[in-house]
């Protein structure tokens, strides 16, 4: 299956939509072998300019797909266009509810002790047949860490959701994706913490009107020092159009 792909300052993305995106991450689970998905926003693809391993963990993923509305906009200067905005919450709701009540099951990793706990009761509630195999926080050691890869691969999920906050869970993935076993592992960020009710997803209008990150910033103010760098990477794309 090729590949219809764009870059953004050297970050290649796929060139789908969210129903695409989620039919090809179930693709991932029909076929041989383990993928993963990243789904960065424009902070991440700033930081892979200066981060190597970062990038070539980007460009060894199975997809690519854009968690921000700026990663969109920037794609008006690429080779392709990026249809909309494949935010790694949506996409990850979708699946569960495409595979509510099939074999296919979740592991969460990740957030605060308690909170993917928390998210895996609300998610088995709203998606009824859903099968969450597994939780675990995303605080740990090494000996900690021994510890959850015992418990991911005992339970053998078929997606394994990682939310540890970016790039670390991108790194996470790359150097142990294959000691868990999981035919798909995604990186969601805080994703948990949305699930679980502890943190409120930016209302449909802002969504609509491509202004979540203007909510996140007005709710979350600890996030403006990471949000400067949305204008950084929007000048950055301007002077390298
Ligand atoms: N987190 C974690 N372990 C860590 C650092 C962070 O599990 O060592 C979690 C944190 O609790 C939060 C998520 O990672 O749930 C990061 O959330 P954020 O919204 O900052 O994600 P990002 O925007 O970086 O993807």
């Amino acid at each position: 299956m090729g590949r219809k792909q764009t870059c953004i300052l050297d970050v290649a993305f796929d060139v789908v939509t969210m129903e695409e995106a989620a039919e090809k991450a179930k693709s991932f689970l029909r076929a041989e072998g383990q993928h993963y998905i990243c789904t960065p926003n424009p902070e991440i693809v700033m930081e892979a300019r200066t981060d190597g391993e970062l990038r070539k963990i980007l460009k060894k993923a199975d997809m690519v797909v854009p968690d921000g509305i700026g990663v969109v906009w920037a794609s008006k200067y690429s080779e392709k266009r990026l249809p909309e905005r494949v935010a790694g919450y949506d996409l990850t709701q979708r699946l569960m509810r495409d595979l509510a009540g099939t074999e296919e099951s979740f592991y969460f990793f990740g957030g605060a002790p308690g909170v993917a706990a928390a998210a895996a009761r609300k998610m088995r509630k709203d998606y009824p047949g859903l099968k969450i195999v597994g939780v675990h926080n995303g605080y740990f050691d090494e000996k900690e860490e021994k510890k959850i890869l015992e418990d991911i691969k005992k339970h053998s999920p078929s997606i394994l959701l990682v939310g540890l906050g970016a790039p670390k869970q991108e790194k996470w993935i790359a150097e142990h994706m294959r000691q868990t076993g999981a035919k798909l592992c995604i990186g969601v960020g805080g994703c948990f913490d949305v699930m679980s009710g502890n943190v409120k997803r930016a209302p449909k209008v802002f969504r609509r009107l491509g202004l979540e990150w203007f909510y996140r910033l007005i709710t979350q103010p600890k996030r403006w020092r990471r949000m400067l760098r949305l204008p950084v990477f929007a000048l950055t794309v301007l002077k390298e159009r």
